[in-house]
């Protein structure tokens, strides 16, 4: 019997373990695996996870008895110390020497610590191990119980920098990146993605310091601050160091395998180091020249080290994919292919909307026809499908831009189904997962949950970034079985919006946690968390200001963050009226905060350039006006548009500015799936363009015609006639209805026009439930609106009247350093923010 020793039993060495006995071969091997860690493998990739569940168990890929299970020896907590390969031998920690036939060298890489002076002061962390991460918590609370306001830096701004970043947050620590280069994330972003990436991290209250070099950590035994050389120095309690990493390849330089200059195990194509009995693997290998810091291309070293042992021809490709995305952090980032490149290579077509933190770039060949990269900052959603794109070489449509501007929720994607792609499509990398096998697990097998395919296939169980393509492929499997699918609102909660919504009505839930607790699992995302604030504002009629820690960016401010970190202010001007009295107050206080001031497309003046701890000072005297909040920022409702009608207009067929007001007092403050607007015109000449509006009402002879399910923006939809010729009352009560039904049953940020065009029987269904009562709910729908209508509260003025709520805008002052950023310049006689360099 031959003897395979595996040296390191981190994420590589397990699958080298798990793919090698699932091999009928194995039989004929003793398998030894030397892990110098005190426990079996687990899952590094979601190692910031530890965090919240403080879990090392959870993370574990197989428990202990899944290795004696397998006949394979583990001896944790046992170092390899020595190779010898003239007597095929190794030598360990506790003094063993076992002979070996085959050798597998998959130890991984330690995270590079630069030699920066004070570096071995007490409170500075590396980010590699759960011990790391004990250590780290437990020094959190140390600072915390001194100083409740202690501060954190990371230093470091790539991926992994940014995932400690949030950790350290989540720790309750003011975290401060400070990376070197003038930009975050440097090998996977361009200027323009990481300026659009560090304004979220900042209004999320992560702090970015760029083109920083630390000279010094500074302290007296523990870290007290880092210099940066000129008098410019940052104070911190505590230090995480995530500045790359460096392959152990100790043992390979003892025997005198070959390594490369900067490090790394030196591999061919069949995973062999210079000795062919020897493979290396895993993040320890230098293949082509690189050393790949991603669990995918060391699983498929794993896959090509078992075959080469077990004599099968295989050899690892020669191009690796890099593609990648952001875990945790709360904002989508991701990049494939290549991510920038100079013009001579091919175009780039970049879509950018700094107001909603949104930045994509898809990089094309000349002729238009392959992609060939792309950067999404913000808003990832078409991540999966477009990486796909790049991976199989699919020819592109004609409008490649449509690739990127279909915003979500705004008309659905311009992508064809997953199901177009050729059943060859790798779909999983990490564990080389074809789309054709995803849906035969589906179709043939049985699986008709994600978990079960995972479970069956081990598609998503790696990295995880396939899974919202795993989650559609199985969606559109089911769908061909003619078995309806289950829109689940995210990994934390097994139900639908809707359901989910039934679900807090009936126990009269009121609070994330207990909700989560009761029906849920973890600890929610950033995707059930908003979902689950508009359900309880829509039921309770809650304001953002309640449960803050769960609401969209935005709404935790009660203000839209603009494209230079500062905020914008809208009050309501319900229908586009306004006195002039209200006008002067306006132009008092905008002038008096050096706002910017412009009339916008909802017939309101919109005042930009508010630092964060002046806006409840401007609200507070806006409100003493008069003013409440016009919730430009929410997913509630914006503006009811009016032409002046027969007020003033000679075709006015009826009075649409006393209707508009009407109606946006009616329906402000309520918040619903996603942002929803509305529209009177007094005749058909449509002057208010109420039919490209959520809602629309138009006069015509004999009553109003009511349209439902229109908007503007990117796809813009002409709303559909709901009733026509009716009176005033029945078109409230009919809009009503619909927007209701719209809020219970629409998914999570899905517009009216989307959701009507996906409403099964469309409109004619939805005139049947609501005009003609089919489902026996008008009742319930109508109550429920009116207690909405009846309950409102304007959360601005709740909000300068609350001094907890207050506090969450001066926290802020003391972070002078994001003010002092902010540069405006003059244009036509108001200021401007600064151009981007
Ligand atoms: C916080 C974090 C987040 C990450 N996120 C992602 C991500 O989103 N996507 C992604 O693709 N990758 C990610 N990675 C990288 C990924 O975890 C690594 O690529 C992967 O773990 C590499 O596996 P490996 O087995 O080569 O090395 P490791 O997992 O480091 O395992 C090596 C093991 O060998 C042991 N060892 C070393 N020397 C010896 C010896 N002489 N004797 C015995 N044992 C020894 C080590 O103690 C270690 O346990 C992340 C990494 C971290 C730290
Ligand atoms: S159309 Fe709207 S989102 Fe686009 S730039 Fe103008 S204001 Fe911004
Ligand atoms: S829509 Fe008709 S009533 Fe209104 S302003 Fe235009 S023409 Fe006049």
């Amino acid at each position: 019997m031959k003897t395979i020793i595996v040296v390191g039993n981190g994420m590589v060495g397990y699958k080298f373990c798990e793919k090698f006995v699932s091999r009928e071969e194995s039989e004929q091997f003793r398998l030894i695996v030397f892990g110098e860690e005190p426990r079996p493998a687990y899952d590094r990739v979601h190692l910031s996870e530890f965090f919240e569940s403080q879990d090392a168990k959870a993370l574990e890929l197989a428990p202990l008895n899944w290795y004696s299970e397998n006949g394979i020896e583990l001896l944790v907590n046992e170092r390899v110390t020595d190779i010898h390969r003239k007597t095929k031998t190794i030598t360990t920690s506790r003094d063993q020497e076992i002979g070996y036939d085959y050798l597998v060298l998959a130890t991984g890489s330690v995270p590079f610590v630069p030699p920066i002076n004070g570096v071995e002061k007490e409170g500075v962390f590396v980010y590699r191990t759960i011990e790391d991460l004990e250590a780290m918590l437990a020094y959190a609370e140390k600072v915390k119980s001194v100083k409740p306001n202690g501060k954190a830096a990371i230093l470091g701004g790539g991926l992994l920098g940014l995932e400690a970043g949030k950790a350290v947050m989540d720790m309750g620590l003011e975290p401060h990146v400070v990376e070197y280069a003038p930009k975050l994330m440097p090998r996977q972003l361009d200027s323009r993605s990481s300026n659009v990436l560090q304004l979220t991290l900042e209004a999320m209250g992560i702090n970015i310091h760029l083109g920083k070099a630390t000279n010094r950590i500074l302290g007296n035994g523990a870290i007290t601050g880092m210099d940066f050389g000129e008098d410019d120095t940052l104070n911190v309690d505590m230090l995480v160091i995530s500045a790359g990493i460096r392959p152990r390849d100790e043992l390979a330089k003892t025997c005198d395998l070959e390594v490369g200059i900067r490090g790394g195990i030196v591999v061919n194509d069949k995973m062999q180091t210079s000795d062919p009995d020897i493979y290396a693997i895993g993040e320890v290998a230098l293949y082509n020249q690189m050393i790949y810091g991603l669990v995918a291309p060391g699983y498929e070293m794993a896959e090509v080290a078992v075959n080469r042992i077990l004599e099968k021809e295989v050899v690892m490709q020669h191009d690796i994919d890099m593609s990648t995305k952001l875990k945790l952090i709360g904002v989508d980032v991701a990049s494939f292919g290549i991510p920038y490149m100079p013009a001579e290579k091919g175009l780039s077509i970049i879509y950018e909307n700094k107001t909603k933190g949104v930045y994509k770039r898809i990089n094309v060949s000349h002729d238009g026809k392959t992609l060939l990269g792309g950067i999404m900052v913000g808003d990832a959603e078409d991540y999966s499908i477009l990486h796909q794109m790049y991976l199989n070489n699919m020819p592109l449509p004609d409008n490649a831009e449509e690739l990127i501007v279909g915003a979500r929720g705004e008309g659905g994607s311009p992508f064809g189904s997953a199901m177009d792609l050729p059943d060859t499509a790798v779909i999983c990398s990490c564990e080389a997962v074809t789309k054709g096998a995803v849906c035969c697990s589906v179709l043939d097998e049985g699986n008709e949950t994600v978990k079960a395919v995972a479970k069956a296939t081990k598609a998503t169980t790696g990295c995880g970034g396939c899974k919202p393509m795993v989650s559609d492929l199985v969606k559109e499997s089911l769908k061909t079985l003619g078995k309806t699918v289950k829109e689940r609102i995210c990994e934390h909660f097994d139900f639908s919006r809707q359901e989910l919504f039934d679900i807090v009505k009936l126990r009269g839930i009121a609070d994330f946690d207990e909700l989560i607790d009761t029906v849920g699992k973890g600890h929610g995302c950033e995707v059930c968390k908003p979902a689950v604030a508009a359900i309880f504002a829509s039921i309770y009629n809650e304001t953002a200001n309640k449960q803050n820690a769960i609401q969209d960016t935005n709404d935790r401010y009660l203000a839209n963050i603009q494209r230079n970190g500062t905020y914008s202010v809208v009050p309501r001007v319900a229908g586009g009226e306004i006195t002039p009295k209200q006008l002067m107050a306006m132009g008092r206080i905008a002038q008096k905060y050096d706002l910017y001031t412009k009339i916008t497309g909802g017939q309101r003046i919109d005042m930009f350039g508010a630092k964060l701890h002046e806006l409840p000072l401007i609200w507070e005297e806006l409100i003493k006006e008069g003013f409440e909040t016009g919730q430009a920022y929410g997913k509630s409702l914006r503006t009811v548009k009016s032409c002046v009608g027969s007020t003033w207009c000679r075709y006015g067929m009826d009075e649409s500015v006393s209707f508009a007001v009407e109606i946006e007092h009616r329906y402000k403050g309520i918040r619903s799936p996603h942002k929803f607007k509305g529209g009177v015109s007094g005749c058909i000449r449509e002057c208010a363009e109420a039919r490209g509006k959520d809602f629309g009402f138009i006069a015509v002879e004999g009553g109003w015609n009511v349209y439902v399910g229109g908007n503007g923006g990117a796809n813009p939809k002409h709303a559909v006639l709901l009733a026509e010729k009716v009176d005033k009352a029945t078109a409230i009560k009919y809009v009503d209805r619909f927007i209701m039904f719209y809020i219970k049953t629409a998914l999570p940020l899905q517009r009216t026009a989307p959701w009507l065009e996906k409403l099964e029987g469309g409109i004619t269904y939805l005139q049947n439930v609501v005009i003609n009562d089919s489902l026996g709910i008008c009742d319930e729908l109508d109550a429920e609106m009116q207690a909405l209508v009846d309950s409102y509260k304007c959360e601005w003025k709740e909000a300068v009247e609350t001094p907890e709520i207050r506090e969450r805008y001066t926290h802020f002052v003391n972070s002078d350093e994001t003010d002092e950023t902010i540069e405006f310049v003059s244009l036509r006689e108001q200021k401007m923010p600064k151009e981007w360099a």
